[in-house]
């Protein structure tokens, strides 16, 4: 049987295992920068030409790095994958590879705040001329992209509110102008995404969030086909410096290992949380994509088969009211991460999102009430416990 036949779970065990001399049961980390050559001449014929499991240098790759590139892109269901230091590594080598001076890009608005910056500030600074749309509105899509665009950027699901972009159809808009679309798919999980097979070229990771998901190290990855990751993103990333180090990689090959266990679990959680805050009279709204009163609740079904591990919730009575609550919580910690074994609160209008004007935010539907609520691995009673205490405290 062939590892892509495997179910994820068997994959995110065996996949791209590469064993030394000692036949070593668990995967070794070579923390080595550099590969020693026999004679002068293997030394002048890798230098021409790399081949198979060839390396020349950490930065351009390594055994360890080249386990977990090979694992995660066979369980995204793409050829290849170049790992990064962090998500952002991922998402600017990316952009950077494949853009220069002149292009168009068309991208959905409602985006993780350090994306945002590097399509607002950096490549408008470098010439490239940046479209925001509400990524939710085919219409608006229809609208920004042109004949002459060539890169389209979305989060599948937009943090931190939660918003579903519907990928195959904006897949096959840009695709009917020859552009590229590259997703950050970080919000859909390596194990409940559907990006490559909407359409997405080019799939990037953050790897600090669900890959790792015990909050211990930065890591992202760029996913799509071979001859685009190991051409364009490969040269980029290897020459600018943005790889990923070998004791990273480590960590999160052996957190693939039981990544989906993590996920499921903070799935169920999720479902739980939302479904008993619905109607909460402390609360304004309750947004979650698996719970039918999200406005695009048919879409997230359709797209995905779980709903995810966050979700947001918008407390009445402004910032100070959410305060209180933020600070009642006992096993809920004040954090600006996501993703991790412990459950994390974070107020994005004081913390990941201050940066914006207040009508800036009010566009992307952050209010001074929004909380993001990241599920965790505790027990999912004692999580909706302390949530009721610190509601009832507000
Ligand atoms: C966290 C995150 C990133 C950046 O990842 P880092 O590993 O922190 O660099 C990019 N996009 C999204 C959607 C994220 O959540």
């Amino acid at each position: 049987m062939t590892a892509n036949k495997w179910h994820k779970r068997t994959q995110a065990v065996h996949s791209g295992i590469r064993r030394s001399q000692y036949g070593e049961v668990s995967e070794a980390i070579y923390l080595t920068q550099g590969f020693v050559y026999d004679t002068a001449e293997a030394a002048e014929e890798r230098f021409i030409k790399i081949e198979g499991d060839e390396f020349i240098y950490a930065r351009y790759g390594n055994p360890t790095v080249a386990m977990f590139e090979d694992r995660i892109a066979q369980l995204e269901g793409a050829e290849a994958g170049f790992a990064t230091a962090s998500g952002m590594a991922a998402v600017n080598g990316a952009l950077m590879s494949m853009l220069k001076a002149g292009d168009h890009v068309v991208s959905s608005r409602a985006l993780f705040g350090s994306c945002l910056y590097l399509l607002e500030d950096v490549l408008r600074r470098f010439g490239v001329e940046v479209t925001l749309v509400d990524g939710r509105d085919l219409a608006e899509w229809e609208a920004a992209i042109r004949p002459d665009t060539i890169l389209v950027f979305l989060e599948s699901i937009s943090n931190p509110t939660l918003e579903v972009i519907d990928l195959k159809a904006v897949a096959d808009l840009a695709h009917s102008h020859d552009a590229l679309v590259v997703v950050d798919n970080v919000f859909a999980t390596p194990i409940y995404t559907y990006a490559i097979e909407s359409g997405a070229d080019l799939v990037i990771y953050s790897t600090t969030k669900h890959i790792d998901g015990q909050g211990r190290c930065l890591g992202g990855v760029v996913l799509g086909k071979r001859d685009v990751i190991r051409g364009p993103v490969e040269a980029y990333l290897k020459h600018s410096g943005g790889a990923m180090s070998p004791f990273n990689a480590w960590v999160m090959l052996k957190s693939l290992d039981t990544m989906q266990l993590r996920i499921d679990a903070q799935c169920d959680t999720a479902d739980k949380l939302a479904e008993a805050l619905h109607g909460h009279e402390k609360l304004e709204n309750v947004i979650f994509p698996g719970h039918p009163s999200h406005p695009q609740y048919d879409l997230a079904q359709r797209q995905s088969e779980r709903g995810g591990t966050v979700l947001a919730i918008d407390v009445k009575g402004g910032k100070e009211a959410t305060f209180r609550f933020l600070n009642a919580l006992e096993i809920f910690t004040i954090s600006n991460n996501f993703a991790d074994s412990k459950s994390i609160v974070t107020h994005p209008a004081t913390t990941t999102h201050q940066r914006l004007t207040p009508e800036h935010r009010a566009t992307l539907g952050i209010t001074d009430g929004l909380v993001r609520v990241s599920c965790g691995l505790e027990h999912a009673e004692d999580l909706l416990a302390d949530l009721m205490q610190a509601l009832a405290q507000v």
